[in-house]
Parts: C-alpha cells; structure tokens; sequence
C-alpha cells in the first residue's frame, strides 16, 4: 500500500512528491551548471531507491487520474496538519495538473498549501481559467543560483550562496535546531570551520512558516 502523503521529517506537515526524473523545466536546468536544479537532491540517494521511484510513479499515476482531487482532499483532511508542501520532488507537467492542485486547495480551506514551481507558463494559463485561493501561495524559483527571481513574480523563491546577499526573507532552517532554538551564527561558521556541523541535528522550520505565507514576497534558501 503506497502512502499518498510524506511527512517531511524536518518540515511542518504534509507533502506530495513524485518523480523528479519527468520535471518538464527542472530536467533541463539539471543539465545545466549553476542552475538551482543541477545536482537535484532528488535525483540522487534515497529519492533513486526503487521502492521509492515505484511509490513516486504511483502518485503520478494518481495525479492523472480523474480520482486525484477526490482522493487528495480526503487523505488531507484525514491529518491534523494544518500546512501541506507541494513537491518535495517534482512539479506539475500541465495545467490539468495546475488546476486539479488549485481544486485540492480550494476544498480544503482549513489546510495551507505552499506551490513551490518553476513552471510559471502553466501556472499563468491555469491561473487565468481559476484564481487562487486565499490558503495556496505560489512561489516562483529563480532559474540560477545567487540570481534574484523577476520582481513581478507575486511570490518566489531563490538559492544563494555565501556569495550574494539574500533576497527577502533568509531561510534559517541551517541553523534551527528540533526544538526550534537556533544556534548562533558565530557558533554556526565555528562549527563549520571545524567541520562539526554535520554532528548538530540541524535544518528543521522550527516556528517559522515564512514558505507558506504570502505576505513574504520572496525566501532565499542558503545552497547546502
Ligand atoms: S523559510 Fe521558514 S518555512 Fe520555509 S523552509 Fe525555511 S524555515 Fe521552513
């Protein structure tokens, strides 16, 4: 029995994930260096096992189906978890998908629902069939690490590097602890230094829901 529904250990709540091998943009930015996607933590390690691919290409099945908005709505409102993430890996292919996901959001108005894409021609032609509701936020990914995603785009998202300033609001999962205590910076770059940082449980939302509110414009994620 394939579970519909992840729990993203770090993350509040649900999310939805299926094969990153069939993104429509991100497999041509994984080909390319300096994207955000080359080297996509989906495309390798325990998201390549085959138990994780088969149960992958199962809920891609399902979002093809007519059942999808049906069958998505009740696994939600099955949960207590008030945030769902869309795509720990993957991304819609067509704006059928965009609109089945708008649908999911709309008949569960209890849940909030964070879009991260970077399919902004689908999202814009489904968009003009069906507004968003008010519990889903889009957010746009820069195609490039350390470039700023366009100022027109409602909602977005970066990656940077030590090299550039954030843009908007800086994710500090790096540095958040389980208990959503965060550590230093300075004890952060120490133990980085001395190569420690990997021995800290670190990387979890902690309080934070910066990724599912639209008041903010734009989240920079650090590159790991
Ligand atoms: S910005 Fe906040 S909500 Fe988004 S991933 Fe980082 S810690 Fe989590």
């Amino acid at each position: 029995m394939v579970a519909i529904l992840s729990k993203p250990s770090k993350m509040p709540g649900t999310s939805f994930s299926i094969p990153a091998q069939h993104c429509v943009t991100g497999s041509v930015l994984a080909k390319i260096p300096g994207s955000v996607c080359f080297e996509c933590y989906a495309l390798k390690g325990a998201y390549i096992w085959p138990s994780v691919q088969n149960a992958m290409e199962y809920r891609l099945d399902l979002l093809n189906s007519p059942d999808f908005v049906s069958v998505m709505v009740a696994e939600l409102n099955r949960r207590r978890a008030t945030e769902h993430r869309w795509w720990d890996s993957g991304d819609v292919h067509s704006v059928a998908h965009c609109l089945k996901i708008i649908a999911v959001c709309r008949l569960t108005p209890n849940k909030k629902h964070w879009i991260p894409t970077k399919e902004r021609k689908l999202w814009q032609q489904a968009l003009k069939m069906e507004s968003l509701p008010d519990n889903a936020v889009i957010r746009y990914s820069a195609t490039m690490i350390d470039k700023a995603p366009p100022k027109d785009w409602t909602n977005s998202s970066a990656v940077i590097t030590d090299k550039a300033a954030p843009i908007g609001k800086l994710c500090e999962a790096y540095r958040t602890k389980k208990n959503g205590e965060m550590i230093s910076h300075d004890e952060y770059e120490t133990a980085k230094k001395e190569k420690q940082i990997g021995k800290i449980d670190l990387g979890y939302c902690g309080d934070c829901r910066a990724c599912w509110s639209r008041e903010v414009k734009t989240v920079s994620y650090p590159k790991h």
